[in-house]
């Protein structure tokens, strides 16, 4: 039986600046030494060559991934940042994030098309869907998520997907730098959901099966246990407490007991 990675990737948003992104990846990297973990530090854009640079002095193993991508590979767009450019700098990328989608407008068809530009450029990605609160509220958190789903990875064979390494976070949005989080019950629920989305999508139940899904929303290092108990969550991603060398080195800590316990730490 395929086993599925254990990971916790680090969102650390708008935070941090090109003098001192590289120390706290060290720092990170030094306390986060946890067989079978993938551990991976998602900066600002303009602090990519930072923290590759830091982290290559360990050898750690931790990754590098950027927050986002444009959806065409060059041309006149301002300030925006192609996949081909991160060559180099970022071997995964977040996708869909709730705050994209708040404030750039990211639709799930765009996000589609950001996918097939990672997987053009070998990019891993984390494709991050989930409701708002009053979504949930009316009962429609599923069918939510299986329209996010849908819009962003209908145009892209799932072979692909999977040989990319398709990592897919639920974050519900109510749940995002707000202190509050889904129960356990609730994420493995949707886990289970997403993996029958998978399938309407035309992915083998295998296929459905074996990718990875992450929890997301105020995880910290207390309440981590409490997703990673679930057999169907795989990881966490973790946007404030990733900043904090303390509770990186606490989640990924207990990320590790899940890792040993499937046989993963080697
Ligand atoms: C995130 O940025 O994806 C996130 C879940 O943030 P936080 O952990 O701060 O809620």
């Amino acid at each position: 039986m395929y086993v599925r990675d254990v990971i916790v990737a680090a969102n650390w948003k708008m935070h941090t600046t090109p003098a001192d992104a590289g120390a706290l990846a060290t720092i990170i990297a030094a306390r986060t030494r946890e067989p079978g973990v993938t551990v991976v530090i998602c900066p600002p854009f303009v602090c990519l060559a930072a923290v590759r640079d830091a982290l290559a002095e360990t050898d750690s193993g931790v990754a590098v991934g950027a927050q986002n991508i444009h959806h065409e590979l060059a041309g006149a767009y301002t300030g925006e940042v192609a996949a081909p450019m991160l060559a180099g700098l970022a071997s995964w990328v977040i996708l869909g994030h709730s705050e994209r989608r708040r404030d750039a407008g990211e639709t799930d068809a765009l996000i589609g098309r950001k996918l097939a530009r990672a997987l053009d450029a070998g990019l891993r990605p984390i494709l991050c869907v989930g409701e708002q609160l009053d979504e949930r509220a009316a009962g429609r958190a599923t069918q939510v998520v299986d329209e996010q789903l849908h819009g962003a990875l209908v145009d892209t064979d799932p072979a692909s997907l999977t040989s990319a390494g398709l990592v897919i976070a639920y974050e519900p949005v109510w749940a995002i730098g707000t202190g509050r989080t889904a129960t356990g019950a609730d994420a493995s629920a949707m886990a289970a959901a997403i993996r029958v989305s998978l399938t309407t999508l035309g992915w083998s139940s295998d296929a459905a099966n074996d990718v990875p899904i992450l929890y997301g929303g105020s995880v910290t290092s207390v309440n981590i246990g409490e997703f990673l108990a679930e057999p169907s969550i795989d990881g966490a991603l973790v946007g404030g407490a990733s900043l904090k060398p303390d509770e990186m080195s606490g989640m990924v800590a207990r990320a590790g007991i899940t890792a040993a316990a499937r046989g993963l730490a080697g």
